[in-house]
Formats: structure tokens, C-alpha cells, sequence
């Protein structure tokens, strides 16, 4: 892929966990993200050996035509004017993580955003994908984001962020309350979405930026802010913890 100016690479030395990470892992020690065992380490998945097997990572998907493309980001669609130069899923929406997504947005687990945000940063790490010089997230209309207490893609985003050792920012203030997106068809939802949001930040000239999202279906909500990103001169770059093959079941 083509490495962005400013953004460093991942190396092997930079997924060790730092000695804040371990101190605190031996108070509080990780559990297996699946089954609730403890784990031995707080490096790389939080899942246990069995548990590991019921993982499929997706990897990165082209955000053109959906094609699944594992660890290349490149298709062979070759489409132009992409609002996202490149999306990473970290895994599918289903079984498990499906539970999990469930678990943190409507009943309130948020200690579940700091392992998942994390892992998503060690699966891009291992992908060898170039740090990004923000993480920034999808932001919720106001009103849903008092209903609920947080914003579940904030939370997923500043463990990645930090996982990555760069800033996050919030850029996008959504204006729309696009409540009904859940119901309607794939061509009514880019119409749907369209205007939702106000970019509200600053960024420095050619900022990389990682914008990130709990799930992915149709598309939309994340080209929709990477467009508006996009127009203030940043090189966006998707990441969602899951991928939605159905246009009917989730919010993105
Ligand atoms: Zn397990
Ligand atoms: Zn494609």
C-alpha cells in the first residue's frame, strides 16, 4: 500500500505491551474477550487458545465493491476518488463479536471498548499498516449519545489511538439524527446520510487520519464522514471492529 507522509510503520518492537500495560495487567488481569478466562498476557489477542480458533479476522475490505482483500488494500476495482483509501475489519459481524458490540452499546459494558480498540490497533499493526498521525471516530447525533451515556466508536477509538501512541481528536460533529437508518434500503441511507455531518476540528496540513466505527455495512455513515474529512485535506483511512455483510441489521 502506499505508505502516507509523516506516518511511521509498525514494527514487531511497538505491539510489546509498555510496562504501564504489564504493572496494570498483573492488577487487573485481561480476560479472554469470548469465554472470560484469564489470560497470561495482555499482548496481541485478547482471546484464549480455544477461543482463538472461533476468530475469522476479516482484514482489510475494498470500500468500493466489498471485495475481501486480507491483508492487501488494494483491489483490483481500481476505483477513483475514494473517500476511504482503505478499510480494515477486525473481524465479522457475528456469533461473538456480534454479542460483544451488543454488550457495549446497549448495556453499557465500556470496559469492552479498551480491549477491542486495542486489539484493532494490534491486528493493523500486524498488517503493516502505517501509523496513522490521528484517530479520530464516526460521531453519534447528540441526542443518541445522551440517550446512551457515550459514544461506543469514541471510546474503541481512543484505546486505539493509544495503543498507536498517536492523538485522538473529535473532527466531525454529526447533525443529523439518522435514527431510522436501520430500516431502510442501501440507496436511501447514502441519501439518508447525506449532510449528517459538520467537520469541527482542525487538522494539519496532510494529516493521515484513522477514522473508526463499531460496524460496517452498507457503508455510508463512514463514507459520509471520510467525504467531509476529505474535503479538509486529510488521507482517510477506515477501521471498524466488524464488517456486516447484511445492509439491514446494524447502524453504519
Ligand atoms: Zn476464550
Ligand atoms: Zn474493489
Amino acid at each position: 500500500m502506499n505508505k502516507p507522509v509523516g506516518c511511521r510503520r509498525a514494527g514487531s518492537a511497538e505491539i510489546t505491551p509498555s510496562w504501564w500495560d504489564s504493572f496494570l495487567h498483573l492488577l487487573y488481569p485481561e480476560r479472554c474477550l469470548f469465554c472470560g478466562v484469564i489470560l497470561s498476557s495482555n499482548a496481541g489477542r485478547p482471546l484464549c487458545t480455544g477461543c482463538e480458533e472461533k476468530y475469522s479476522p476479516a482484514g482489510f475490505i475494498c470500500p468500493n465493491c466489498g471485495n475481501l482483500l486480507g491483508s492487501e488494500t488494494e483491489c483490483c476495482c481500481q476505483a477513483k476518488d475514494k473517500k476511504l483509501r482503505a478499510l480494515f475489519a477486525l473481524s465479522f459481524y457475528k456469533k461473538e463479536m456480534r454479542g460483544l458490540i451488543h454488550d457495549l452499546k446497549y448495556h453499557g459494558r465500556r470496559s469492552l471498548a479498551r480491549p477491542l480498540g486495542r486489539w484493532l490497533g494490534f491486528e493493523i499493526s500486524k498488517c503493516g499498516f502505517d501509523f496513522p498521525d490521528l484517530v479520530t471516530a464516526v460521531p453519534l447525533h447528540k441526542r443518541r449519545e445522551q440517550e446512551r451515556g457515550f459514544n461506543q466508536s469514541v471510546l474503541i477509538a481512543r484505546a486505539t489511538a493509544a495503543f498507536f501512541n498517536r492523538p485522538y481528536r473529535n473532527l466531525l460533529v454529526r447533525t443529523k439524527d439518522t435514527t431510522s437508518q436501520t430500516t431502510i434500503s442501501r440507496l436511501e441511507r447514502r441519501e439518508n446520510i447525506r449532510g449528517a455531518f459538520n467537520y469541527a476540528g482542525s487538522l494539519p496540513a496532510g494529516a493521515t487520519l484513522l477514522l473508526i466505527d463499531d460496524v460496517y455495512s452498507t457503508g455510508s455513515t463512514m463514507k459520509e464522514a471520510a467525504a467531509v474529512l476529505k474535503q479538509h485535506g486529510a488521507t482517510v483511512y477506515g477501521a471498524v471492529i466488524a464488517y456486516n455483510f447484511g445492509t439491514r441489521l446494524s447502524s453504519g
